[in-house]
């Protein structure tokens, strides 16, 4: 019989996202003996390409800035924006988990200045954070502590014994978690499979994330009997130039400075201050599968350079964003009727100019927060964009310990789960930054339940 070689750890981490970096991290600095398998030969996954926006409540900054938020607000939020399927202990448990981010952010000294409203949020609260630097800080810490780090080791499978989950099987070696594995694998984004079984309405969204993000750790606790949540939500981002590569992503939310969107006939679908996600499912459904974002030299003016979501500088440079010194010279280079596009922009400027009367009740630049402007200041613009499958925020069920449940409600032994691999935070829909946010946090909360085992 072939002998097969066993590691032996206190504790198994799977996938070097910011979920598994946090919690090799903490799992190191109390004392585990710990090991983080992450199947591609570099740490990062999704959260390497994200715009590192943080959704987080009574922070230093927004007391600085004057904005009243509270852990109340931040619940009643992420309640509205998931339309009531939310799981509200999971809620609670990242509201309260919230100082374990702002520890870590502050400890790798990577706030910046930049703090807004976005998707979701009726006050500022998306705030933006160096992400690399945070990331290699969370990792130098868990390697000072001891944490073993092996890139390029793909997990294959759990290794269960008595219905405890104790270690996992990688490439042939099976490595050995005393006090149990936490599955930090990220979502299911670039698997086909996955995205066509719970998703098949976004099937035409661009896949997207990080590459090696095809739903394994969601694939293996299944395997085991573990529930799912929110799968059938998950929706694409709207705002992706079609021809962005694998490793950079070019996103624009011009609509949330005052643009609006139009499809190819040069007419409006939605209200453009709704969550990405909700007007990601909306471009779907529209010619071609694209729309536009129009908007002229007032909106231009609020570009944001090098802040991801906002930065048209760089769309410019790449020659992704076209201009034009009248509404009817853009419309004809985009190859919509003028007579359209002029028609649909006096209709808004109008419902602007009264407040009152829009056709799709947008009252407001993002999620009905910010003063709407009129489109009428040369020159004009537009930025061509398909809804992109970025992140996946439904999956497996944890309870608020992070624990994986079954699909039964009971826990399995020895599994846990944090980041994008989890389900139940986001119900419907989502708010911009909570996917960080609940990454770091339940990467932290994983690592305290095993601990206490
Ligand atoms: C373009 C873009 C912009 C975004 N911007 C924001 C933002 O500003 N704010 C926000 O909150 N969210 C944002 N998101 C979403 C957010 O980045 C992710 O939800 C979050 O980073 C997920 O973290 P994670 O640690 O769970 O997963 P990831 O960071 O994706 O890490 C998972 C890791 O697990 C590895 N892995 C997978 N399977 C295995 C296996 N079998 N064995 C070993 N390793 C495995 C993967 O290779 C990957 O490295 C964005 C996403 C994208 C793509």
């Amino acid at each position: 019989m072939m002998r097969r070689d066993v590691r032996s750890f206190d504790a198994v981490v799977v996938g070097g996202g910011l979920a598994g970096v946090a919690a090799a991290q903490r799992l190191a600095t109390r004392g585990h003996r710990v090991a983080l398998l992450e199947k591609r030969d570099r740490l990062g996954g999704s959260t390497a390409l994200s715009g590192g926006w943080f959704a987080l409540s009574g922070t230093a900054a927004q007391k600085r800035a004057g904005v009243g938020d509270s852990d109340e607000l931040f619940l009643s939020d992420m309640r509205e924006t998931g339309a009531g399927y939310a799981d509200e202990s999971l809620l609670r448990a990242l509201v309260a988990g919230q100082v374990h981010a702002i520890g870590a952010i502050d400890r790798a000294d990577a706030w910046t200045d930049e703090l807004k409203v976005s998707a979701g949020m009726t006050v500022a609260r998306a705030h933006l954070v160096r992400i690399d630097a945070l990331r290699a800080h969370l990792e130098a810490e868990a390697v000072a502590a001891g944490a073993v780090i092996l890139p390029g080791r793909p997990a294959d499978r759990l290794v269960v014994d008595g219905g405890r989950v104790i270690g996992v099987e990688a490439a042939g070696e099976e490595l050995s978690a005393g006090s149990g594995v936490v599955l930090a694998t990220g979502g299911f984004s670039r698997s086909r499979e996955l995205l066509d079984l719970f998703v098949p309405h976004q099937a035409a969204a661009m896949p997207y994330g990080g590459v090696g993000n095809t739903g394994d750790g969601l694939r293996m606790a299944w395997m085991l009997g573990a529930g799912l949540a929110d799968v059938g939500h998950v929706s694409g981002t709207y705002g992706q130039h079609a021809e962005t590569t694998d490793d950079e992503h070019e996103l624009l939310t011009a609509n949330y400075l005052g643009a609006i969107l139009v499809n190819t006939r040069g007419e409006r679908f939605a209200d453009e201050s709704a969550s990405y996600k909700v007007l990601g499912a909306a471009v779907l459904g529209q010619p071609g599968r694209m729309a536009f974002q129009v908007f002229d030299a007032v909106v231009r003016a609020r570009s944001r350079p090098g802040v991801p979501l906002s930065d048209m500088e760089r769309l410019e440079e790449l020659g992704h964003l076209v201009s034009a010194p009248t509404i009817a010279a853009l419309a004809a280079g985009l190859g919509i009727r003028p007579e359209n596009l002029e028609r649909t922009l006096a209709q808004y400027n109008r419902a602007v100019a009264t407040g009152s009367g829009d056709a799709f009740g947008r009252t407001g630049l993002v999620n009905g927060v910010g003063a709407l402007t009129p489109i009428d200041t040369p020159p004009f613009f537009a930025y061509a964009a398909v809804t992109a499958m970025t992140s996946t925020f439904g999956g497996l069920r944890v309870a608020p310990d992070a624990a994986v449940e079954r699909v039964d409600g009971t826990r399995i032994d020895g599994l846990f789960a944090a980041g994008e691999v989890v389900g139940g935070f986001h119900g419907a829909s989502y708010m911009t930054g909570t996917a960080l946010t609940k990454a770091l946090v339940f990467g932290v909360i994983a690592a305290d339940t095993l601990v206490a085992g």
